[in-house]
């Protein structure tokens, strides 16, 4: 009786969120004849990657931090959006980057690198609180020719130590180990110190600090936060994003000066070959658009040497997270 109830709504029910393993099966094969097509890299021209953008999908995957209060950014970003202005930035590649901490936004964008060429790797997520269920989905994911990362949304965490609880760090040691890189969103003050903290206990995991750490370039300081980024930049696996500092800054009145210092630091503590540019679209629509923050870091960089920009803008990316 109660199943054929169910049954009868069945149709006008809407398909659970939590997608099935079985879509798995369905990758693989695609997934293998893609992987055979030629590299169309030509290495003698700089190729250039958007190191950090997103879709989301407000009808397919759910995002516990999007709402009405996320003003323009509440709706629906997919890649047919995104073509032309990185046509019009004359970018290769996008690395697409995870906005929610579940299964089927990291399906989603794997899918969504299948159908696009220029999609050159995807960070993904895997529940680093569970260590076992995290190496589960890392040995199905890391068959994808295009997963290249986890990331996990650590500033939505009412926890700041998030990331240094034990089980935690046991589920990075599972990432180091099937070489998976982690993105961090580290927001100073409350996450870039860890990072240090986490390098000591995970020797061999690559890290990347997204957006260079939000720097207080609002409040134009900059004393504790170059402490904790030179702090970071000690170990030589970690890298870091030169992204989302538009939105750092005074989302209406920002300019090229308000960012360079914070960039010019960053290159001097790190190392151009530890930077990579990234957009940070569509968030950073809130305080201008892709065009803008594109050339605004093309002017921060302005008189560093090519191989400097070329690094920047996408030797780095590329060679992280292997495109
Ligand atoms: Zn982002």
């Amino acid at each position: 009786m109660g199943e054929g109830t169910a049954f009868a709504h069945h149709q006008s029910v809407k398909a659970p969120p939590v997608p099935s393993l079985e879509l798995f099966r369905v990758w693989y094969p695609a997934v293998e004849r893609r992987s055979s097509y030629p590299n169309q890299v030509d290495i003698m021209s700089p190729i250039r990657i958007d190191a950090h953008q997103h879709f989301w999908n407000l009808a397919k995957v759910d995002y516990p931090w999007l709402g009405p209060e996320a003003g323009p950014l509440y709706r629906t970003f997919e890649p047919a959006e995104l073509v032309p202005q990185l046509k019009a930035a004359g970018i290769d590649k996008t690395v697409l980057v995870q906005s929610a901490n579940n299964t089927e936004d990291t399906i989603s964008m794997l899918t969504q690198a299948e159908d696009y060429d220029w999609i050159g790797a995807v960070v993904g997520w895997v529940p680093l609180l569970d260590p076992d269920r995290a190496g589960r989905l890392l040995e199905r994911y890391t068959r994808h020719p295009k997963f290249r990362g986890v990331r996990h949304l650590i500033h939505n965490e009412p926890d700041p130590d998030w990331l240094i609880q034990p089980r935690v760090v046991e589920g990075l040691k599972v990432l180091a180990s099937f070489g998976v890189p982690f993105d961090v969103v580290a927001v100073y003050p409350d996450h870039l110190k860890h990072v240090p903290a986490v390098m000591e206990r995970v020797p061999g995991l690559t890290v990347i600090i997204d957006h260079l750490a939000k720097p207080p370039i609002k409040h134009k300081q900059m004393g504790g936060w170059a402490d904790q980024m030179a702090a970071a930049a000690r170990y030589p696996g970690v890298y870091a994003k030169v992204s989302g500092l538009n939105t750092a800054a005074d989302w209406n009145a920002w300019t090229v000066d308000d960012l360079k210092p914070y960039i010019d630091f960053a290159v001097a503590a790190f190392g151009a070959d530890r930077l990579m540019f990234g957009s940070d679209w569509p968030v950073c629509t809130l305080a201008g658009d892709y065009a803008r923050v594109w050339q605004a870091t093309i002017a921060a960089l302005h008189g560093y040497s090519q191989a400097e920009v070329d690094a920047v803008f996408g030797e780095t990316a590329r060679r992280v997270y292997r495109i």
